[in-house]
């Protein structure tokens, strides 16, 4: 029996039995009081860190996150689980703000969550009379002009620190050095603890193919029907790229639609949507696309040209497998993508930053140009160092994007070239023997009539791996329920008795 109160709620609330590496670390330094940094992959459990500390602290965790967009999704997960949580932000109508501002005076949620612009009024001063007993930076990278996606508004966030005078822990993604320099001097943090979790995502299989050796269109039609009923990225540089490649995919029966910064903001948004509720397969996109999406289940990520640095590149294909199930992320790169990222670059004015900027696109050439294990190239990018993976990259395993895109070719049949209007199979994951399949399909039905019916994407009732869970060890009562990861008290109260009728059911048939 676990005694730590941190593990008790780890398995009480929601319902996992193991820390990942780095979680436990981090969350005793946030109740001990300490500023911390956790630098920590995507998909890694960094929300975990504060969630968790938010059922143990008293007061109330604030939640900076730059997002609009995601805090929904954020809040409606947290409150899955059983959080009081609540989002403030610019969509809300004045009552109620109002309403959800009076109750974080009053110290009813364990967890707020807030865009950086938010304090850029009059709500610093409000929050100091707040029983805040933490402040979460979620994105620390934000703060940094090293990092990619730098906010101005996240530069005011010393400001609120200071001003209510509790510890601060900032998470990111980030692996450089000068961007966690940068996030401990921003936000003024003091003795602060740090961890750095490993880089290494073994359940990505990492695969690089040069143009211009082959049908480029083709080998990735090859590769999205690999995965066919699967959740995929396929990003390209340009905007004509994506609805070149999107019009391909959907003139050959793949579920794609288009997302670029030229469409119209509605139509961006109702792709989005479509991808996040899996009522389409794949998602054609600039990199426009992702910062707004925290889809677990996304089984492939194709870019179509290179990404502009190691950086990039690492934080794009980041967006699959963030459940920890395998994944696929292919790179297909050229020269000619090289001199495109220099045109872009013309706009720069300051030549050091243009040079160096330069460099590190041509370095991501070189990069997987070598034949190295890519996993090993990139960790070794971020000052990590690992032992070839043996098995999660095409150097180390031999087997070539272009074989493996020729045997899906060979196996699916060839490229068709007209609108065919096909049928849309919802596969069942490749992950599952053949007999578990049919319950699988089942419990994925019931999670969308659920999910649905609450307004909610289907993996924030369950996540893709919860229900394999279910589908493979088939609980049988309330008991064998909670035992499967993932399934805490509050879902299995509020979705128990549905799942198991249908496990029962399939075990009479
Ligand atoms: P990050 O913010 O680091 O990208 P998230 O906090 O979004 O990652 O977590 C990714 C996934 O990992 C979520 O589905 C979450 O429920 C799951 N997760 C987090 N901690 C654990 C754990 N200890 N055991 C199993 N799953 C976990
Ligand atoms: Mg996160
Ligand atoms: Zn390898």
């Amino acid at each position: 029996m676990p005694t730590h109160p941190a593990r008790v709620v780890l398995r009480d609330v929601f319902g996992f039995d193991e820390f990942r590496p780095g979680q436990l670390e981090v969350i005793d330094a946030v109740l001990a009081g300490r500023d911390c940094i956790a630098v920590m992959p995507t998909g890694a459990g960094k929300s975990l860190t504060y969630q968790l500390p938010a059922r143990l602290l008293d007061g109330t965790v604030l939640v900076i996150s730059p997002l609009i967009s995601l805090m929904k999704d954020q809040v409606d997960a947290i409150r899955e689980v059983g959080f009081r949580a609540a989002e403030i932000n610019s969509t809300l109508d004045r009552e109620e703000r109002s309403a959800r501002l009076d109750a974080l005076r009053r110290g009813d949620y364990e967890l707020v969550y807030l865009a950086p612009e938010a304090f850029d009024g009059r709500l610093a001063e409000f929050v100091r009379g707040c029983p805040i007993s933490l402040l979460v930076v979620d994105e620390a990278h934000c703060i940094s002009q090293w990092g990619h996606d730098f906010r101005p508004s996240y530069r005011r966030l010393r400001g609120l620190k200071e001003g209510l005078d509790v510890p601060v822990l900032a998470l990111t993604a980030t692996a450089t050095r000068p961007v966690a320099r940068d996030i401990l001097r921003q936000l003024g943090m003091s003795k602060p603890a740090g961890f750095k979790g490993s880089f290494f995502r073994p359940n990505l299989h990492i695969g690089c193919r040069k143009k211009g050796e082959g049908n480029t269109r083709h080998e990735i039609l090859a590769l999205v029907r690999r995965h066919q009923g699967d959740s995929g990225i396929v990003y390209c540089l340009s905007r004509k790229g994506v609805e070149q490649t999107a019009d391909f995919l959907r003139a050959n029966g793949i579920a794609a639609l288009p997302y670029h910064a030229g469409l119209p903001a509605e139509d961006r948004q109702r792709n989005q949507e479509a991808f996040r509720r899996d009522e389409i397969d794949v998602v054609v996109a600039t990199v426009a696309f992702g910062m707004g999406i925290d889809k677990s289940n996304v089984r492939f990520v194709i870019h179509r040209d290179m990404p502009k640095d190691v950086e990039s590149w690492y934080q794009e294909i980041g967006r699959a497998g963030r459940d920890g199930m395998p994944s696929e992320c292919t790179l297909f790169y050229s020269w000619a993508d090289v001199k495109l990222h220099e045109r872009f670059l013309t706009d720069v004015e300051d030549l050091d930053l243009r040079r160096s900027k330069r460099e590190a696109t041509v370095g991501l050439f070189r990069l997987v140009e070598r034949d190295t294990c890519r996993h090993r190239a990139i960790l070794g990018h971020f000052d990590e160092s690992m032992d070839s993976c043996g098995t999660a990259c095409d150097v180390c395993t031999g087997r070539a994007i272009r074989d493996v895109a020729a045997q899906a070719m060979a196996d699916l049949g060839p490229v068709r070239g007209g609108q065919t209007g096909s049928r849309r199979d919802r596969a069942p994951s490749r992950h599952l023997a053949d007999g578990d399949r049919p319950l699988f399909e089942r419990l994925r039905g019931l999670r969308k009539e659920l999910a649905d019916r609450q307004g909610v994407p289907a993996y924030i009732v369950f996540s893709d791996k919860v229900l394999m869970e279910i589908a493979t060890r088939r609980p049988r009562d309330e008991g064998q329920m909670l035992d499967v990861p993932g399934v805490g008290p509050t879902k299995l109260e509020k979705y128990g008795a549905r799942f198991l009728e249908v496990v029962g059911a399939e075990g009479q048939g």
